[in-house]
Parts: C-alpha cells; sequence; structure tokens
C-alpha cells in the first residue's frame, strides 16, 4: 500500500469518528472517500458503527459497490449511494450518508433547508428533496441497489446535499475535510432554522451571500478539523 493510500484510510478513520462524536452519525451512516490511486474505487468500512470504525475496517470497492477485500463481512446495505455519486460527480471525493435527527425532520416535513448562517452557506442555494416513491414505489425506505442509488445521485445533481424523503440526508465534498466540515455545519445550519422558524419566517441568506460565505477556507477547516479530531 502507498503512503497516499494508507493517510487516505488513516484520515477515513478519523473522519467516521468526528462525525460519530458531532452527532452527525450514530449506530448508523456511513463515509468513503474516493481512491487515491483508482479513481473509480472508493473506500469505507465494513458495516460498524462511525465512532468504532478502525484501520482494519476500511474496504476498497469498486465502481459497482463491491467490496474487493471483504469476504465474509458485512457491509452496509446502502454502499450504493457512494458508487453510483462517485460515477456521475467526478468533483466529489468523499461523501456522508446519516440520518442526524437535526436534518430529519426536515426530510419528514419536506420544508426546504437553506443556508441560515456564515458556514451554513457550504450547503449551496438549493438542497434537492430526493422520493424514492417516485421511482420505486413503497421500499423498504434503505438504499439497496445500483437503481435506487443512481436516482438518488440524479436527485443530487451538482449540488452538495440532499435530503431523502422519510429517510436522511446525503453530502459531498470535494475533499475528506471539506465532507466533514460540511456535513457537520449543515446539522447546524438545520438545528439553528428549526428554532429560528418556531420564533418566525425565515428567509436565509441571499444568493450573494451564499456564493461569498460558502468559500471557507481550507486554513477554517483545518482548524475545525483538528479540534473535533482531538482525542
Ligand atoms: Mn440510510
Amino acid at each position: 500500500m502507498t503512503d497516499t493510500e494508507h493517510k487516505s484510510r488513516q484520515e477515513l478513520v478519523t473522519a467516521n469518528h468526528i462525525l460519530a462524536r458531532e452527532g452527525v452519525m450514530d449506530a448508523f451512516g456511513h463515509v468513503s472517500v474516493r481512491h487515491p490511486a483508482r479513481a473509480g474505487h472508493f473506500l469505507l468500512s465494513r458495516s460498524r458503527a462511525p465512532e468504532l470504525v478502525q484501520p482494519d475496517d476500511i474496504l476498497e470497492y469498486d465502481a459497482e459497490a463491491n467490496a474487493l477485500d471483504g469476504a465474509g463481512q458485512a457491509q452496509y446495505i446502502e454502499r450504493f449511494i457512494h458508487s453510483e455519486i462517485y460515477r456521475v460527480r467526478p468533483d466529489v471525493v468523499a461523501i456522508c450518508h446519516h440520518h442526524s435527527p437535526s436534518v430529519m425532520p426536515f426530510s419528514v416535513a419536506g420544508v426546504a433547508l437553506v443556508p441560515v448562517y456564515q458556514h451554513g452557506a457550504m450547503i449551496g442555494r438549493h438542497v434537492p428533496l430526493w422520493d424514492s416513491r417516485e421511482a420505486f414505489g413503497d421500499t423498504n425506505m434503505l438504499v439497496t441497489n445500483g437503481a435506487q442509488g443512481a436516482s438518488l445521485a440524479t436527485a443530487l445533481g451538482a449540488h452538495w446535499m440532499a435530503l431523502m424523503r422519510h429517510h436522511g440526508a446525503t453530502v459531498v465534498g470535494t475533499s475528506l475535510r471539506e465532507l466533514v466540515f460540511r456535513s457537520v455545519v449543515a446539522c447546524k445550519n438545520a438545528d439553528y432554522q428549526y428554532r429560528a422558524m418556531a420564533l418566525g419566517p425565515v428567509a436565509g441568506l441571499t444568493e450573494g451571500e451564499i456564493e461569498l460565505a460558502a468559500k471557507v477556507p481550507a486554513a477554517a477547516i483545518d482548524r475545525a478539523w483538528d479540534l473535533w479530531a482531538r482525542a
């Protein structure tokens, strides 16, 4: 294994721990990163609670979401979310799927998430809602195959986050650290928006504000990463 791949796997372990500790994921949810050398492939833990993920749990998946080295190990049923988004979004390097308590009410009520503060701008000016009923009718509310993953990827389009009706959310980023930052601040944004809506109508940031505020410097993302990654 190259040093680059080793580092990528270590950072993915840290990302799992951060997203669990910051309340984005609990026993469920998963985070992946595109393979640093094989662009069609990605790294993702075997089926395990994110807070418990260790380097040995990280598996390499191919473009069809088959684990290359995962014989006999339980895998995340919803791994097709990752394979299908990587397939159609060459700009995406990392993906997180979760059911955070802060975003669930929006996915249930079908209320649009809008950026309501500086870092919340990273969710982008539109967060689409994917409704699995439109193509698949009644399901068990999971993304269990490539067709469902592809449908979600189509709904996501060129955006940074999609809500999934009565299910949760999927967030993407151009790096693992950016993805972790966006996932955490998106949950904060949902909390703030929910509370603000209890006080009165919420308009959110303007398009110009979103464009400007979404450019969060790498140094700020690293500052948050260092804090969240502390043991
Ligand atoms: Mn799910």
